[in-house]
C-alpha cells in the first residue's frame, strides 16, 4: 500500500457506488431543463421531512445561509446577542455578525465538544449587564453528536431565548429517538460535500415544525417574495437549494440510513482499538451520532499527527483555534471568565479518517499507527 492511499473522507468510493443512478438523475434534470426550483427540490424536500419527522424542510444554497434565513425571520439585528459556542466552524458566528447582532461567545463541554449549558446560563446575565437582548442560542451539534437540546431549553424557555440548532455536521445523527431537523424552534445543515450528506456542490437546508416561520423562511429565500410574484413584501435574499443538488441528494440520501449504520461501526472499532490510549468521544445519553468526524483529545497531539502523516495517515485538527481568538471575532463579548475549554481543546484534539467507505484493512493502519505514536 502506497502511503496517501488512505482519504480522511472517501468521496470517490462513494460516487462508484451509486454513479449510474446520479448520472441518470443528471440527466432528468438537463432534460427537463428547470434549473432553478425544478421538481427534484421539492421531492427532495418532502423526503427530508420524512426522513427527519419535521413539519418543514426549505432547500437552501448552504448551510451558512440557513442559519442567516432563521435569523432573519426572526428579525434578529443589532442590539441582539446570540449566545455561540466558541468551538465551532466560523459560520456559527459569521451570520450573527453579517446581521449586525452580536455573536456572544459561550464555552462547549470537553466531554461532548457542545455547547456547555451552565456557560450559556451565566453568559445570559452577563449580555444583559452590557445593555444586550438574549434572544437566541445556537448548540452546535459538533463533529456529529446532538448538542444536549433538553437542557438548554430548560434555561432559555425561563428567558425566552430562541433556540436555534446548528445541525450542519449532524444530519443523521439522534437524541433521544428524535432525529436531528425536530429539535430547537428551528435547525439547519448543510450539504457541502464532506458533510455527512453531501451533494457536489454547496446546499443546505432549514427544518422547523412552526407553520408560520417555514412561510416567512419561503419568502426569505425567494427574494422576500410575497403571494405575487413581482410584490417583494420584505427583505430576503437569493438561497435556493440549486435542481441539480436535489438530484444528486434524493440519489445520495437514499444510500444514507446504510452509511450512518457504516459510520457508526467504523467509530465502534476506533473506540475499541483506542480507547485504552487516547479520550475518545463520548456520546450523550440518548443520542446517537451522525461521526461527522472522529475526534481524539491528545496531550502529545502534533507528535501523533506527525507520525500519522509519516505513515500516510491523513488527520486533520478541527479546530486549530477558536472563534475567541480569530482576528474577525475577537472582539465580540465572551462569557466572564472566558472559554478556557474551548482553549484548551483547540491544542489537543485531532480528527481521524471517517466515513462509511472504510475498509478493515486501512482502519487497521490507522490504529496501529496512532497507537505506535502514542506508545513511543
Ligand atoms: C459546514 C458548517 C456550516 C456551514 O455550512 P456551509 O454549507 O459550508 O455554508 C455551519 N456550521 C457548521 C458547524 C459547519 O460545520
Amino acid at each position: 500500500m502506497s502511503p496517501q492511499s488512505i482519504a480522511f473522507i472517501d468521496l470517490v468510493a462513494q460516487q462508484n457506488a451509486m454513479r449510474d443512478r446520479i448520472d441518470a438523475a443528471i440527466g432528468t434534470v438537463l432534460d427537463h431543463g428547470q434549473y432553478i426550483m425544478g421538481p427534484e427540490v421539492r421531492e427532495f424536500e418532502a423526503q427530508l421531512e420524512t426522513f427527519c419527522g419535521a413539519k418543514h424542510a426549505l432547500g437552501c444554497a448552504n448551510g451558512t445561509d440557513a442559519l442567516a434565513i432563521v435569523l432573519m425571520a426572526w428579525g434578529i439585528g443589532p442590539g441582539d446577542a446570540v449566545f455561540v459556542p466558541s468551538f465551532t466552524y466560523v459560520a456559527s458566528a459569521e451570520v450573527v455578525g453579517m446581521l449586525g447582532a452580536t455573536p456572544f461567545f459561550v464555552d462547549v463541554s470537553e466531554e461532548t465538544f457542545n455547547i456547555d449549558p451552565a456557560s450559556f446560563e451565566k453568559a445570559i446575565s452577563t449580555a444583559r449587564a452590557q445593555g444586550l437582548n438574549p434572544a437566541v442560542v445556537v448548540p452546535v451539534d459538533l463533529f456529529g453528536q446532538p448538542a444536549d437540546v433538553p437542557a438548554i431549553e430548560a434555561i432559555a424557555d425561563q428567558h425566552k431565548i430562541r433556540i436555534l440548532v446548528d445541525a450542519a455536521q449532524s444530519f443523521g445523527a439522534t437524541l433521544h429517538n428524535h432525529r436531528v431537523g425536530t429539535w430547537g424552534h428551528a435547525s439547519t445543515t448543510s450539504f457541502f460535500p464532506a458533510k455527512p450528506l453531501g451533494c457536489y456542490g454547496d446546499g443546505g437546508a432549514i427544518f422547523t415544525q412552526d407553520d408560520e416561520l417555514a412561510e416567512v423562511m419561503n419568502s426569505i429565500r425567494l427574494h422576500g417574495k410575497g403571494s405575487e410574484k413581482y410584490d417583494n413584501v420584505r427583505i430576503g435574499m437569493n438561497s435556493r437549494l440549486d435542481t441539480l443538488q436535489a438530484a444528486i441528494l434524493k440519489v445520495k440520501l437514499e444510500a444514507f440510513p446504510e452509511e450512518l449504520i457504516a459510520r457508526d461501526r467504523v467509530a465502534k472499532t476506533y473506540e475499541r482499538e483506542l480507547a485504552g490510549i487516547a479520550r475518545t468521544p463520548q456520546l450523550i445519553d440518548g443520542a446517537t451520532s451522525a461521526w461527522a468526524q472522529y475526534t481524539l483529545i491528545l496531550e502529545n497531539r502534533d507528535e501523533v499527527q506527525r507520525a500519522c502523516r509519516e505513515k500516510g495517515v491523513p488527520t486533520v485538527i478541527y479546530y486549530p483555534k477558536p472563534l475567541t481568538q480569530q482576528t474577525g471575532y475577537r472582539d465580540y463579548p465572551v462569557v466572564e471568565g472566558g472559554t478556557p475549554v474551548s482553549e484548551g481543546l483547540s491544542a489537543r484534539v485531532l480528527s481521524l479518517p471517517m466515513h462509511p467507505y472504510m475498509t478493515e484493512e486501512d482502519q487497521g493502519t490507522i490504529c496501529e499507527t496512532v497507537k505506535a505514536a502514542l506508545a513511543s
